[in-house]
């Protein structure tokens, strides 16, 4: 009898799904489009249909143990999500009690940056770990915080929302409606939007001249860093001494152990680690250096999100009281 979960990235573009064992083997996955759903329901009903079909396929005997959510503005007390800038449907949406009602099992939902943290814990380098952080850096920037081996949600389910710390007061804009936050300088629009800076205070020759900025990708800065491109390296020198800054205050926080960086600006390894630890390390208070490890997320591939998601389950049901699992 294997013992499963479904974990579920509800993404802006696409919603990715897996059913996952205990020890983090992705046994099936599959997606469906997040948007051309005119209503929540019917994109719901889709996702359940494809759920269904999925676990109809499944061989040999199983006891599916329930369904993680990660999802943008995604609440872990309420089960909903709320008010997603990135997702098609507004308002509240109470995703855990609609899953609840049509599988009957329990429905965890949190923001992804969340599922990324207690996946690490679950299956990846931070397993054994109790204090740590885990830094996502995709389209945005988004940050899970655990404290004493448990995920920190805070009073409303929005703890360590680190990509809306200020930077710069007067800086850019940022899509929460504030100027300066972190996820403008560090995440993948963020170096993108420094490479334009960068590319009109230089004078040098540059390959990402002439791109645009809707088709330059944070993979083009990596390559183009690699073969020796000075705005490029420029680039990812300016996002590491802000994110490395902005760690370097952090971690007075929560004194963490390990602070794991996820995510496509992650895989361009040392050229984002270099400066991020350097300027780190720089700026920490004397009692915290040398302490803090800033390493790369092990849960660095496809399935991450997805896996991410269904740790939820295992790390609800073996933390959470036994009355609160069969209510
Ligand atoms: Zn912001």
């Amino acid at each position: 009898m294997k013992d499963l979960t479904i974990g579920i990235d509800i993404g802006g573009t696409n919603t990715k799904f897996g059913i996952v064992d205990r020890d983090g083997n992705v046994l099936h996955q599959a997606s469906i489009s997040t948007v051309g759903h005119e209503e929540f329901k019917s994109y719901f009903d889709s996702l359940s249909k494809a759920i269904r079909e999925a676990m109809n396929n499944l061989k040999g005997e199983y006891k599916m143990y329930g369904i993680g959510v990660g999802a943008a503005n995604g609440n872990y007390y309420k089960g909903t999500i709320e008010r997603a800038t990135n997702l098609p449907w507004k308002g509240v949406i109470p995703l855990a009690d609609m899953f609840k009602e049509e599988f009957d099992i329990p429905s965890i939902v949190t923001n992804d940056a969340n599922a990324a943290a207690v996946g690490e814990l679950v299956y990846g380098s931070a397993k054994g770990m109790k204090d740590f952080i885990v830094v996502t850096l995709g389209t945005g920037l988004g940050s899970g915080f655990v404290c004493n081996g448990q995920l920190l949600n805070g009073k409303h389910g929005i703890a360590g929302e680190l990509g809306h710390t200020s930077v710069n007061p007067a800086g850019r804009f940022c899509n929460c409606g504030k100027r300066g936050c972190l996820e403008t300088y560090v995440s993948a629009t963020g170096i993108k939007r420094t490479v334009y800076k960068l590319l009109a205070d230089h004078l040098e020759p540059s390959e990402l001249r002439g791109i645009s900025f809707d088709n330059l990708n944070t993979k083009m800065i990596t390559e183009c860093a690699i073969r020796g491109d000075i705005v490029a390296l420029a680039a990812f020198e300016y996002t590491g001494r802000i994110l490395g800054m902005k760690l370097a205050e952090t971690v007075v926080h929560t004194d963490p152990e390990a602070i794991f960086l996820f995510g496509g600006l992650s895989l361009a390894g040392d050229l984002i680690f270099k400066p991020t630890i350097r300027h780190m390390e720089a700026n920490l208070m004397p009692l915290f250096r040398g302490k803090v490890k800033v390493l790369p997320s092990a849960l660095q591939n496809q399935a991450a999100p997805i896996l991410g998601a269904s740790s939820l389950v295992w790390n609800y049901l073996d933390n959470a009281p036994m009355k609160e699992i069969m209510a």
